[in-house]
């Protein structure tokens, strides 16, 4: 792990992930330190494991096994109860962000809950300044690194916590 300030101060933290088990873990961990309003951004190619981390942040998010978590590949969105509302998106399908303008991203990005956004470069423009950004690549079959970025204030803190403790495999999913 190492922790590196770029041109925007914003630090940027990078991990590797030996498994899927450690990916999840690392997503609840973050998943249960998030607040009403937070936005995390997952960009990564096909299988490089956006869905995995994602299932461990609505995890930590406090929403019970009982509910399967899935891709809202053809829906965009996936709506869960926990702590807070959560909101998975998934823009795997969109070519262009006029694909969204009816989908009520406002209220997903800037409303109570929490959102979880696959393939989020597609939409970068539409995202609120402030916000948490995962870039994940896939190394070989077993392997993923996972670049973390808190940007802004909030997030830059949020980065500095979640990284601190550490990933325990007490809980498997
Ligand atoms: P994405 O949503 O980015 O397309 P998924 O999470 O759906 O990716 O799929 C990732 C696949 O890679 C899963 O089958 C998972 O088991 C596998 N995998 C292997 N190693 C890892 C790892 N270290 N982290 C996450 N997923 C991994
Ligand atoms: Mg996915």
């Amino acid at each position: 792990m190492s922790l590196t300030a770029g041109e925007s101060m914003a630090p940027s933290v990078f991990l590797s992930s030996e498994n899927p088990a450690y990916t999840f873990q690392f997503g609840k961990k973050l998943g249960m330190l998030l607040a009403p309003g937070d936005v995390v951004a997952l960009v990564g190619e096909l299988g490089a494991g956006k869905t995995t981390l994602t299932q461990g942040i609505v995890r930590g998010l406090g929403v019970g096994e009982e509910h399967y978590i899935g891709s809202p590949t053809f829906t965009l969105i996936n709506e869960y109860a926990g702590r807070m509302p959560v909101y998975h998106l998934d823009f795997y399908r969109i070519e262009t962000p006029s694909e969204i303008v009816n989908l009520g991203l406002e209220e997903y990005l800037h409303g109570e809950g929490v959102a979880v956004i696959e393939w989020a470069d597609k939409v970068e423009a539409l995202l609120p300044e402030d916000h948490v950004m995962i870039t994940l690549q896939y190394i070989d079959s077993t392997v993923r690194t996972l670049e973390i970025e808190g940007i802004g204030k909030r997030y830059t803190k949020l980065i500095e916590t979640v990284v601190r403790e550490p990933i325990t495999f007490e809980a498997q999913r």
